[in-house]
C-alpha cells in the first residue's frame, strides 16, 4: 500500500511540476502564435483600418501599445489595446 501512496504523491509532484511549465512557458509561447499577425488582423478586419492606422477590434480604440514578447526590448512584438486591454496582433521588429 505504501508504494500506491508513493506513486500517487510522484504523480502529483510531477502534475505540478508539468502545470508550472504548462503556464509559465507552454501557454505564453501558444497565446503568442494564435495571436494573428498585422497583415492577417487588417486583412480580417479590413474595417479597423484607419487613416492613420488601426483601431482596436474590440473597442474601436486607436490607441495600441507595443510590447515585447519576453522583454521590453524583444523583436517580436503583441500588440495591445490601450482602454479594453485585448491583445489584438503581432509583428516583427
Ligand atoms: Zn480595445
Amino acid at each position: 500500500m505504501d508504494e500506491f501512496f508513493e506513486t500517487l504523491s510522484m504523480l502529483a509532484v510531477y502534475g505540478l511540476f508539468g502545470w508550472g511549465i504548462y503556464h509559465i512557458w507552454i501557454k505564453p509561447m501558444v497565446d503568442y502564435e494564435r495571436l494573428l499577425q498585422y497583415k492577417d488582423y487588417v486583412e480580417k478586419h479590413p474595417n479597423t483600418l484607419t487613416r492613420s492606422g488601426v483601431k482596436c477590434m474590440h473597442c474601436g480604440s486607436q490607441s495600441i501599445k507595443s510590447w515585447g514578447k519576453n522583454n521590453a526590448g524583444d523583436k517580436n512584438r503583441i500588440h495591445i489595446c490601450n482602454k479594453c486591454g485585448e491583445k489584438l496582433y503581432r509583428t516583427k521588429l
